[in-house]
């Protein structure tokens, strides 16, 4: 009996490949621990379809064994998927592994994207047979005119075909040998195409709010796949799970917390910028403000983290709001440019309207306008630990509004891409 705990990502086809990575338990053990076929486990597991796959709902959790008690089977003899039943062999006992299945998916593509191929080049072989059968008539009729004129002088010189049938049939063969050539090469130009040069894929756009979308509940889930955040100056694992996910959603903002102001005084003092660092309008290539809190330390006088001193400090937006769909609610942080656009306004003018209880219809009026919009918002999901407790933080790196004719149309390309290659 083997008590192990497993993480089982898989997709829906044939395996290709297997990989397993334990990540608790002892590695060396009696060979009476180590799992072999046949023997009896008892286990929990939890299966999740990749982050990768194209075939099935990336992060989708599609069964698990959490909440229902262990789960027993005989391992290694085909009661369980493929994978799990080869994955486990060889570990010990109390080992916790997450299996990994990489699967057929670029090969099915391929299979599909070979056969459309064949069924264009079938097409186009066929037009040019119809182009040749015209050119094929008109090369009789081009023949039979030739004939009749070169039997007309014959009948008149000497009154034999014999040459009349040579000289047309000469014609007739160069013509279509010539068409043949052409339909022989623009073959080959399509086998050889097919051989080297994938299908065009649909374009997909970086950044902005363009591109495929999730439900906020899609978004959750697949975010309780991401690794843990980054440490600096330690490579990140190619193999291991992604620290950071982007995703397309549609919301409203639901809730806008007004208990605290959603702004904070900052330092403007400038500081060289990092290299690589992205520039805002208005500023030096090589400076940017420092952009620390400050706080105030006497009339006119604000300190920052960094030690700068200012008289002045500059108000930007740090909020956090709450934005849902029709699966569920998620909580973002919104930083100043992206909350600018919600609010219409500078931070600083904010903050004014803000602290002055005279403008509280004023204020009241900015929030309308915020709260209950639909938005397309492009998220930013990283774990961070916060008092020693892992959670799933949401930023939110643009925002757009909602183009509805754009969207129904992408929508009917999709759907009539769909019906012209009869996949669902
Ligand atoms: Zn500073």
């Amino acid at each position: 009996m083997c008590s192990s705990d497993l993480v089982l990502l898989a997709a829906a086809q044939a395996a290709d490949e297997l990989q397993v990575k334990q990540y608790e338990g002892a590695t060396e053990c009696e060979d009476g621990d180590r799992v072999k076929p046949g023997d009896q486990l008892g286990m929990h597991y939890t299966g999740t379809i990749d982050a990768s796959s194209k075939s099935g709902t990336p992060g989708k959790q599609f069964d698990s064994s959490r909440g229902r008690g262990v789960f027993d089977t005989k391992i290694g003899v085909g009661q369980v998927i493929p994978g799990w039943d080869q994955g486990l062999i060889g570990l010990c006992k109390g080992a916790k592994a997450t299996l990994h299945r990489v699967l057929n998916d670029t090969k099915v593509n391929a299979q599909t994207k070979a056969k459309l191929l064949e069924a264009s080049m079938a097409k186009a072989v066929e037009k040019r047979a119809a182009h040749l059968a015209t050119v094929q008539a008109k090369a009789e009729a081009v023949c039979a005119k030739a004939a009749a004129v070169v039997a007309k002088s014959k009948a008149v010189t000497e009154g034999t075909d014999k040459e009349t049938a040579d000289a047309k049939a000469a014609l007739y063969d160069k013509l279509v040998r010539a068409e043949s050539a052409r339909l022989f090469a623009l073959k080959a130009k399509y086998e050889e195409f097919q051989k080297t040069r994938p299908m065009p894929m649909r374009a997909s756009t970086q950044g902005g709010t363009t591109g495929a979308r999730k439900t906020a509940q899609e978004v959750r889930e697949e975010d309780m796949q991401l690794g843990p955040p980054p440490v600096m100056g330690q490579a990140l694992d190619p193999n291991g799970p992604k620290a950071i996910h982007r995703n397309i959603l549609q919301a409203t903002i639901s809730l806008l917390p007004t208990d605290r102001m959603p702004c904070y005084a900052s330092c403007p003092a400038l500081v060289a910028r990092a290299a690589g660092a992205t520039q805002q309008p208005g500023q030096a290539a090589t400076e940017r403000a420092c952009q620390k809190k400050v706080t105030q330390e006497g009339p006119n006088m604000w300190r920052c983290l960094n030690g700068h001193v200012c008289q002045n400090p500059t108000f930007r937006y740090l909020c956090k709001m709450q934005v849902m769909d029709h699966t569920e609610c998620l909580e973002v942080n919104v930083f100043d440019a992206v909350a600018k656009q919600f609010f219409g306004v500078e931070a600083d003018a904010y903050t004014r309207i803000y602290e002055d209880p005279s403008l509280e219809a004023q204020l009241q009026q900015i929030h309308k306008r915020v709260l209950w919009r639909r938005q397309l918002f492009r998220l930013r999901a990283q774990k961070e630990v916060w008092q020693d407790v892992e959670r799933v933080r949401y930023h939110v790196d643009d925002v757009s509004s909602v183009a509805f004719v754009k969207d129904g149309r992408e929508m009917l390309k999709e759907v009539k891409a769909a019906l012209a290659t009869g996949q669902n």
